[in-house]
């Protein structure tokens, strides 16, 4: 499958790797709209929320603790922001599912 995520994940492609275990991997964003802004992806190919299926419920659990245990970890845990777009008109480029882990910054509410 040609997908940059998945890439990623089997170490095909480098990128600089913050937390993996055997369902969920994160890593830095390659284009940071933060001063931090670390991506969060399940290991298992899923394209995004939208194509979910009840069996992937307890990776999508898992994937929130992670972010709190990063925001943690890094110290930002009293702001940050936890966002996944859904679909191209969502802006969503990369169709493997992801969340975006935010901070280091004020952020606008709602978002652009
Ligand atoms: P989205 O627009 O929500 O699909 O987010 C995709 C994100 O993936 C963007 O923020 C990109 O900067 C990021 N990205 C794309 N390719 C890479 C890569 N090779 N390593 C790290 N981040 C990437
Ligand atoms: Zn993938």
């Amino acid at each position: 499958m040609d997908c940059v995520f998945c890439k990623i994940i089997s170490g095909e492609i480098k990128s600089s790797i913050v937390y993996r275990d055997e369902d969920v991997v994160a890593f830095k964003d390659l284009n940071p709209q933060a001063p931090t802004h670390i991506l969060i992806v399940p290991v298992k190919h899923i394209d995004s929320l939208s194509n979910c299926l009840k069996e992937d419920e307890g990776v999508l659990g898992k994937i929130q603790l992670v972010a709190s245990k990063i925001a943690n970890d890094l110290c930002i845990s009293d702001a940050f922001r936890l966002v996944t777009n859904n679909g191209t008109k969502a802006g969503q480029t990369v169709k493997h599912l992801h969340y975006h882990l935010l901070a280091g910054r004020r952020f606008k509410w709602p978002p652009g």
